[in-house]
Parts: C-alpha cells; structure tokens; sequence
C-alpha cells in the first residue's frame, strides 16, 4: 500500500500545524508511521489521499453512528445552511432538539448546547461545583472528559498514549481539586468521599469508559456511584459523549438504568457536526445564566447547521431497532475477532458494549486502566498497521475504542475478520 501523498502532506503540515494534527491522536505516535489523510469517505469507508479505501472503525471517533455522509444528514445540513450557518440567537431546530432529548432521557429536564464535549464536561462540572457549593471533583483514572485543566488529570487515551500523567501548563493550584479512583472500585470512592466528603462537588465517570479502551461497569458499579453520591451530598456526571445515544436510545443510563444528576452529551447528538451539551434536572440546569448566576456561553452554540445534522442523527436512532442492529453487527464482530485469537494462539480479550469494542493484547479481564497498561501495546501497534495495509482503518492507538455504525454490512464485517485473521497470523510468527 502507497501512502506517499499522505506523507507528502504531513510533511507539508507541519510546517504550519504543529505535528501536522489538530488533535493529537492523529499522528499515529503510538503506533508509528504515517497517519493517513483523509479525502473522503461513504458509509463504512474512508479513502486516503492516496486513493486507498478502508472499512472505517473509528467513525470520527463517535459521530458517525449512521455512517459517513448519510444522504439524510448532508440534506438536512445543505438545507440548514441555505438559511443561514450562523445567527447567535435562538431558533425553533434547538427546541426541537432539545425536546427530543428531554423525551428520550429521563434525567434531563433541560439540556445546555455547547461545541464541544470539553466545554460540556467542564460546564457540567462547573454547574455542579454552584449547585452543591463545593469545590472537589472526583474522576476516575482513565477516564477523560476533555481537556478543561483540572481534569487533565489521569485523563486516558490521548494524555496516556502520550505517557503525560498530567499536562505541563495546567497549574498544580487548578488540579489540586481533582481526586482520582480507579475505574470500577466503589470502595476507593468511599474512600475519598469519607476523607473528602463535604467537598466532593461531583463524581464523574464514563458509564462505559472508552478512553482506555472499552470497560463495562462491573455490575453494581454504577449503582453504588448513585447511593454513594446521594449519601455524600455529591451530584453524579454521567459523561456520555461516547456512550451517549449510541449504546442504548437514552445512552448508558438507560441501558443501565441509573439516573445521574447531570449528563454531558457530545459526538452522536451533534451528528458529526461540532455540537455537544449538557443536561440534567431543572432546578440544577436553571441556576445557568441568564435564569441564574451560573455562567456559561458560546458563540457558536446551538448553531443550525450541526442542530439539523444532530437532529436529524437522533430521529434516525429514535426506536430499538437501530441498536438491535449494531448489537448484531458488533456481536458478529466480536465472535469472529475471538475465533481468530484463539485459531492463532494469541491471547487477546475483546471487550463491546453494543457498538463500541477494544481488543486488548492481554489474557486477562481488563476492568481498570492498570489492567489496560498491561496490555501488549507493542503487539497493538504491529496489529495496527498489519490491519492498515489490509485496509482495516482502526483507531491509532490501544487504548481507545472502535466504532460500529449502521453502514457496517456483514460483508464489511467478514472482510475485517479475514484481515484480523490474517494480521493474527502473521503476529503468530513473528
Ligand atoms: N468526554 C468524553 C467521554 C470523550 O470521549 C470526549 C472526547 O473524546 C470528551 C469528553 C471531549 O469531547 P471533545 O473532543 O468534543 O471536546
């Protein structure tokens, strides 16, 4: 496979975008190589400068849950644009989006929209700092929930593909507030909550985390966050900008059935235009500017063009059956992807909730981010490129998880277990 156009562009690229990426992950760093550039992409596929195609399985990292370039998402995008792309003030397509929300998840009676899933997290948080009055935060190790300062802090993939346990130019002052647990250890969290307690402002969690790779709640996980929280006087975040809409129609919440205080939302609900939000109770979402004295804005937000394409991503998504469907897709994934582990005598663990998996290079149950650092990553960046040349697109790193989408057929699928086969064959030897 040529990638020389791809690599005549990143040369070119950084000279004027530094690493030649506009967010960090993209450059392949802990896989090596070139990172591939992106000319276009349809459905399941993506084709690089170079006029390479692959089966596409990091779907923008989220968004793209109906595929790439869905003709009813680019029309009612066209249509919206047609109209205008920017007004900073309110319109009648951000109601409609937010009464879909409201209906659809029980938890939030009002829902803030935002660019990004960093401004819907840090607001979230800075919401739940007003409403309880304190100033702590506790998040778990792995977990990541955008780039705000004081949770750049243990904050997974990008930062620990990096090998950054916390980012130089985030004061020590800013991050002091921020207690960290291992993912899946309710008794850690009481821990820190018994010590901490009446500061404890919120506790964040990824339902499902997906920013070390795919870990479930071990069950009672999320359930003994809710009791603990309301025993502490804390509020539960529910950070569902991955999981949100894509594992369930109300997000992991409604999989699970634990209600937080607040959500943010981010990636599907902006149907892979920059949209993201946050919402919750009524009498928490109304302390916010202008009813109250919480503030928080964006010039940007709500902007009709990614309000069509979230709007319409969510209609499209409004019933089960869409979900039975990426379940089948990704069950037929994962029995394939275990079949050729095993044929192959790699250890390997494949872990999926609905249609986001990782394949993790280890024998053992990964439940934390330790469990994660212990993975083979250099065999994960061998698998990584031998996917690659056999035009499997998979995310550029081990510890972040792959996407399904509706516009994954079987053939795509049976096409990816072949190359994983083959790939795993070739790892075998090596
Ligand atoms: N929260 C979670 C769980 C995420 O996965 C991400 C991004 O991957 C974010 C927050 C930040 O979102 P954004 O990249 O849109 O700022």
């Amino acid at each position: 496979m040529r990638l020389d156009r791809s690599s005549d562009m990143l040369t070119r690229a950084q000279r004027t975008i530094p690493g030649g990426v506009n967010s960090p992950v993209r450059a392949f760093k802990s896989v090596g190589g070139t990172p591939v550039f992106i000319n276009r992409a349809q459905g399941s596929s993506v084709w690089d400068l170079d006029g390479n195609r692959y089966i596409d399985f990091v779907g923008t990292w989220g968004p793209a849950i109906l595929g790439h370039a869905e003709p009813s998402v680019v029309e009612a995008i066209q249509k919206a644009a047609e109209r205008g792309s920017s007004f900073g003030a309110p319109t009648e397509l951000e109601v409609k989006l937010a009464e879909h929300v409201c209906n659809r998840v029980p938890s939030v009676d009002r829902l803030r929209l935002t660019s990004s899933g960093t401004e819907a997290a840090m607001s979230a948080i800075r919401l739940a700092r007003a409403a309880t009055r304190r100033d702590g935060i506790l998040k778990f190790e792995g977990c990541y929930h955008g780039h705000a300062d004081y949770l750049l802090v243990r904050a997974g993939s990008g930062v620990a593909t990096f090998g950054l346990p916390d980012s130089p130019g985030v004061p020590a002052d800013f991050a002091k507030h921020t207690h960290t647990a291992p993912y899946n250890d309710l008794d850690g969290v009481e821990r820190i909550l018994k010590q901490n307690g009446d500061d404890i402002a919120v506790v964040a969690v990824e339902p499902v985390t997906g920013n070390m790779g795919v870990i479930p709640p071990q069950p009672g996980f999320l359930e003994g966050l809710r009791e603990l929280t309301r025993k502490y006087g804390a509020l539960l975040m529910f950070d569902e900008v991955m999981t949100g809409f894509r594992v369930h129609p109300a997000g992991a919440q409604g999989l699970y059935g634990v209600e937080p205080d607040i959500t943010a939302f981010g990636k599907v609900i902006g149907g892979g235009m920059p949209m993201a939000g946050f919402g919750g109770k009524a009498e928490v979402m109304d302390m916010l500017a202008p009813l109250g004295p919480v503030y928080q804005a964006g010039t940007l937000s709500g902007n009709p063009c990614a309000v069509a394409a979230g709007l319409r991503t969510l209609e499209a998504l409004a019933t089960q059956s869409p979900y039975d469907q990426l379940e089948a897709t990704g069950a037929r994934l994962q029995a394939g992807l275990e079949a050729a582990l095993t044929e192959c005598g790699i250890p390997g663990r494949v872990q999926r909730v609905g249609s986001m998996a990782t394949l993790f290079f280890c024998d053992h149950e990964v439940k934390n981010f330790e469990d994660v650092r212990k993975a083979d990553h250099d065999r994960f960046a061998k698998y990584f490129h031998l996917m690659l040349e056999r035009g499997i697109y998979l995310p550029p790193s081990g510890y972040e998880a792959s996407f399904l989408s509706l516009a994954h057929s079987d053939e795509d699928i049976d096409r990816t277990i072949e190359s994983a086969k083959d790939a795993l064959r070739t790892l075998a030897k090596a």
